[in-house]
């Protein structure tokens, strides 16, 4: 299937709705954690800032030769650039991400001790942590209640009409608040595995989907799949004449 984007919703769902909706995801996907492979929150910090515009799974290939050479904020924060851009190459925009991750060591070494700092603003002062990075950081690594919007959540939360957020923080916002605090960092992973599996763009996949009898995006899909049927016969029928 090809054709316009899908558009979201225009309207939320209803809060009791939309709590039905997550927890079917939370009983769809109970082994909630994160794919990215890590010891340490130093090492998950690192993980997270390799892993933009990269997947997961390659970046756990990358993250054990980075780690046997540089296994310490310390000597990260010493290593030689050419050195790390050969390690991390396959990563993606790899001069970019070995300056933000040389830099943020440094910045942990020189401002906190050697410690991956647990508070939001210290972890978003360096170089290479936005507000997504810090969440991830902060839920993983410190068990605190913070919910990361990547673009797997983005997407998700707007199909299932939880949010009609512009932003990732007007999306974390308003997703936020339909759940228990204890949930809020497991839910990051419902949404992330249902739109890697299920919710996928540019089409998702809402014949095997368990939240399809509660979605708003389900009879949109439809409707955009009857109409690309439509313009593909069309096409065949001009072709043919
Ligand atoms: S019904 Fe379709 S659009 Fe809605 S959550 Fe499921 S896969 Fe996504």
């Amino acid at each position: 299937m090809s054709g316009p984007k899908i558009p979201f919703p225009a309207r939320k769902v209803t809060r009791d709705r939309a709590i039905r909706e997550l927890a079917i995801l939370e009983e769809t996907y109970p082994h909630a954690v994160t794919a990215l492979e890590y010891r340490s929150p130093f090492e998950l910090l690192i993980a997270v800032i390799l892993s933009a515009q990269c997947t997961d799974a390659r970046v756990n290939l990358t993250t054990p030769h980075l780690f046997a050479k540089y296994p310490t904020p310390e000597k990260l924060a010493a290593a030689n650039a050419p050195d790390v851009e050969g390690i991390i190459k396959s990563c993606g925009f790899f001069r970019m991400k070995t300056k933000n991750i040389i830099n943020a060591a440094r910045g942990i070494v020189e401002l906190h001790g050697g410690h991956v700092p647990d508070e939001r603003e210290a972890l978003e002062s360096l170089p290479g942590v936005g507000r997504k990075t810090a969440s991830v950081v902060l839920a993983a690594a410190f068990a605190e209640p913070e919910f990361a919007v990547d673009t797997h959540v983005f997407r998700v939360a707007h199909r299932l009409g939880l949010t009609l957020g512009k932003t990732p923080r007007q999306v974390e916002d308003d997703v936020v608040k339909l759940l228990a605090r204890e949930k809020i960092a497991d839910a990051h992973h419902w949404l992330i595995l249902h739109g890697r599996a299920i919710c996928k763009a540019p089409v998702p996949l809402c014949g095997q989907c368990p939240v399809n009898e509660l979605c708003p995006s389900f009879p949109i899909v439809k409707r955009y799949a009857a109409g690309a049927k439509s313009a593909r016969s069309r096409r065949f029928a001009v072709r043919q004449s």
